[in-house]
């Protein structure tokens, strides 16, 4: 009998090692060690923004004050990438030594129950950290070959001459950046119109600004209803009609819960596994943390989860996480968008009173240098002044927003956020000066 049993050793791992450290018995159940760590380090953030720390290099090269051009040595970097993975679980695996560490697909069969390698394991807390999967729509069939999903993109030994990528969420705008930067002409697909439809308008546009500088061709209204290898490309069909071919068709139509983990009918499946804000699900004892629980898909959130979640089982009674102050970005380049709080489209959607602030980029000479003219910041404030949110589009959003989270978590009000002095010349003063402008 185990005190915990943590099924899924993504970013689950996180809790386990901080239960295990606390004298619980504690078992991890992961399908595939050599993944351990989840999507996100081998499939996910950590190779991806690798990707495209070194697509922006080739991009920054390209410029007259530096003189030749970068190219992309894709089959060192895949081996350079593969040799970061595999240190890195050899670090894992080290750091989970007080763990008892089960290769196997886990199942809860029922309350306190797993069954795993044919065997039925007991544990008084179990927490379900499954992740997700690629959704594929009809019609369209995945080959990882030329008809590619992100894991696809981060094997590539060789860069196509042209892509189309299907699909306008995270993934589908990260890789537009990254194979539009390395030099591959991109053909970005939206199966509706307009760009991240919860973002200030203006942000909207000023990405679409950005893709079409990087010369990427966007469809939008263009829903893929087949999509086939030939010898001639991938022929892809659309809803009207038409088709095109193309070499290589990378599909980036958003993940799915994998839930097939909760096979005990006390544990209610909707969009992802049901929980509470505590991450609870519907049978006591029992919770579902990160992807597979459908709430937001980004290791962040999914380790704070598991982490909080742990705290619980310890008995150390933690707050309830407020998922809106988790950070949210998308690493287009060469500016990101990163967002915290509330979004414009939230704020309107819930009718939420507020004041803007918003401040462009281009009045700062560092824009100039660091393609960051059409960036912009916006706050906004509630009518008392407390700050609601803030949405970014600059080099490193991501890294920036971080101020935002953390006001938004001390429930800072604008004045505040004004006695803050920010350093110059930096993308920190714009937000500064939001503040400033409130
Ligand atoms: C291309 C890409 C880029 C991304 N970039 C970012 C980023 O920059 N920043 C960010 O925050 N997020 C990013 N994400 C999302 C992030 O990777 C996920 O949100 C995160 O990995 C979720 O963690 P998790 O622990 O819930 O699930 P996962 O990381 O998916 O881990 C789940 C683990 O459970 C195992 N498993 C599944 N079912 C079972 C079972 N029944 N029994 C045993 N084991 C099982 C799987 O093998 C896996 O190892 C990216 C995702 C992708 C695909």
């Amino acid at each position: 009998m185990y005190d915990i049993i943590y099924i899924g050793g993504g970013l689950n791992y996180a809790g386990a090692i901080v239960a295990a450290k606390n004298g619980k018995k504690v078992a991890l159940i992961e399908k595939d060690m050599n993944q351990l760590g989840g999507v996100c380090l081998h499939k996910g953030c950590i190779p991806s923004k690798m990707f495209l720390h070194y697509s922006n290099v080739v991009y920054e090269s390209k410029n007259e004050i530096l003189k030749g051009s970068l190219q992309l040595d894709m089959n060192t970097l895949f081996e350079k990438k593969d040799a970061l993975l595999k240190s890195v679980t050899k670090v894992l695996q080290k750091q989970c030594s007080h763990i008892e560490l089960i290769e196997g697909e886990g199942k809860v069969v029922a309350p306190h129950k797993v069954n795993v390698n044919g065997e039925t394991l007991e544990a008084e807390y179990i927490v379900m950290g499954t992740g997700s999967h690629h959704f594929v729509p009809d019609g369209i069939e995945l080959n990882e070959k030329d008809i590619i999903s992100s894991d696809g993109v981060l094997n590539l030994k060789e860069l196509p001459k042209k892509v189309a990528i299907y699909g306008v969420g995270a993934i589908g705008l990260e890789m537009a950046s990254f194979f539009a930067t390395a030099g591959v002409e991109v053909t970005l697909i939206n199966r509706k119109e307009g760009l991240l439809p919860k973002a200030h308008a203006s942000i909207s546009l000023a990405v679409r600004t950005q893709l079409e500088k990087l010369g990427v061709i966007l469809l939008e209204n263009h829903p893929i209803i087949k999509a086939k290898s030939t010898q001639k490309g991938v022929h892809i069909t659309f809803e009207d009609g038409k088709s095109i071919y193309m070499p290589m068709l990378l599909v980036a139509t958003g993940r799915k819960p994998n839930v097939d983990v909760a096979a005990c009918e006390d544990i209610v499946v909707e969009r992802g596994i049901k929980t509470d804000a505590f991450f609870e699900t519907t049978l006591a004892q029992h919770y579902a943390i990160g992807d597979c629980n459908g709430k937001l898909q980004l290791a962040h959130a999914a380790r704070a989860q598991a982490l909080n979640v742990t705290q619980q089982i310890l008995g150390n009674d933690p707050r309830a996480l407020n998922l809106e102050h988790v950070v949210k970005f998308i690493h287009t380049l060469p500016m990101s968008y990163a967002e915290v709080g509330k979004t414009k489209g939230q704020l309107e959607k819930e009718g939420i009173a507020c004041k803007e602030s918003l401040v462009t980029l281009n009045q700062f000479t560092y824009s100039v240098y660091n393609h960051a003219g059409k960036g912009l910041m916006v706050s906004y404030v509630d009518e008392e002044g407390f700050i609601l949110g803030a949405e970014i589009l600059a080099p490193n959003a991501e890294e920036l927003i971080a101020m935002v989270a953390m006001s938004l978590a001390g429930e800072m009000d604008k004045e505040q956020a004004k006695r803050t002095i920010l350093a110059h010349p930096t993308f920190s003063e714009a937000l500064e000066r939001t503040f400033y402008k409130l």
